[in-house]
């Protein structure tokens, strides 16, 4: 499955909340949908879920257009909301057979889905639970299972991770991860980028309800940076290394940071293996040796200022 954003507006009177937005993203795929707060996500995620419609501009998934076809599209989508929306008190069980039901299922096969979604969804135990007494990671839960009940194949999740304790985040992101695995198409808001930058495989970023960048988080930092970190550890004692190291072409400056040696490099990917190359052949007795991660979070303080409309 594929889904294409193309040229996506929703204005609400003078406010621009979606600008013209264009991206797109796959089956398998995890996007981070990053923005501070006001950017368009609650927005563009309740067009991509079918609960609003745009001004104008679409989304297509495998080509079919949500504005057109919002009862074929609405199979496909799974969406869980920034808060599960309860009007009536009931026990888990029921609210997801509710659900079930709303999607068609029957009998032995209703079962067995809501039998699978809750053992996914570790909430078994908490099945006769009511939905009153939840706490906020079991009610994200069984948001979850109910986006899940009818398997589709695009989830949609609006700030899946706001308020859970570091527990609940991890194994959110376990879930999500191995749902991707299957070979759902899965995107996530969040203006909490660390929350996402482990299981992500592409970022979102936009502000004031246009894209600011969209793709790998490697391509998009080696776009931005003409500076990267490697960090090493050898056998040598450090001043020797540094000062061999400084002497090297492309080393900008050389620092320590914990038990590694922090190496400035002026470049990217070519320069580091070239560099390690250069340290291989003076036969320095390295240990350890790796490019740091551009921070998520740093990226998304480069790219945004914050504004909001
Ligand atoms: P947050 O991270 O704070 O949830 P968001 O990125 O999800 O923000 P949206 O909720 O999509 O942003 O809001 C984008 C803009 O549209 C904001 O300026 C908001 O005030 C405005 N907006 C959203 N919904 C409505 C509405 N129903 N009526 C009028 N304006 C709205």
């Amino acid at each position: 499955m594929r889904v294409e954003v193309v040229n996506l507006h929703k204005y609400y009177g003078k406010t621009r909340a979606v600008n013209g937005l264009n991206f797109s993203f796959e089956s398998g795929s995890i996007v981070g949908f990053i923005g501070p707060n006001g950017a368009g996500k609650t927005t563009t995620i309740k067009i991509m879920a079918s609960l609003q419609e745009p001004t104008y501009g679409d989304i297509y998934f495998d080509g079919v257009s949500i504005t057109e076809y919002p009862d074929k599209i609405r199979k496909v989508v799974g969406y869980m909301p920034d808060s599960l929306p309860t009007h009536r008190d009931m026990i888990v069980e029921e609210y997801l057979d509710l659900f079930a039901r709303a999607y068609g299922l029957k009998g032995k096969k209703r079962k067995q889905v809501l039998e699978e979604v809750q053992e996914f969804t570790n909430l078994l135990g908490i099945k006769d639970k009511s939905l009153k007494a939840l706490s906020k990671g079991m009610r994200q839960r069984v948001s979850l299972a109910r986006a899940l009940v009818h398997d589709p194949e695009v989830l949609i999740l609006d700030e899946p991770a706001a308020g859970l304790d570091p527990r609940a985040r991890v194994e959110l992101r376990e879930l999500l991860t191995i749902l991707a695995e299957q070979g759902k198409a899965v995107i996530v808001s969040s203006h909490i980028l660390t929350e996402l930058a482990e299981i992500c495989t592409d970022v979102v970023i936009v502000e004031k309800g246009r894209l600011l960048t969209a793709g790998s988080i490697e391509k998009i930092s080696a776009q931005r940076q003409q500076q990267t970190i490697v960090q090493l550890r050898t056998l040598h004692k450090d001043r020797e290394l540094r000062r061999k190291l400084l002497e090297m072409p492309h080393v900008l400056d050389v620092r320590r940071a914990a038990s590694y040696l922090e190496v400035e490099v002026d470049g990217g990917e070519a320069e580091c293996a070239a560099l390690l190359k250069h340290l291989i052949a003076l036969d320095v007795p390295l240990v350890e040796y790796r490019l740091q991660q551009t921070k998520l979070e740093d990226l998304f303080m480069n790219l945004t200022v914050g504004e909001v409309q």
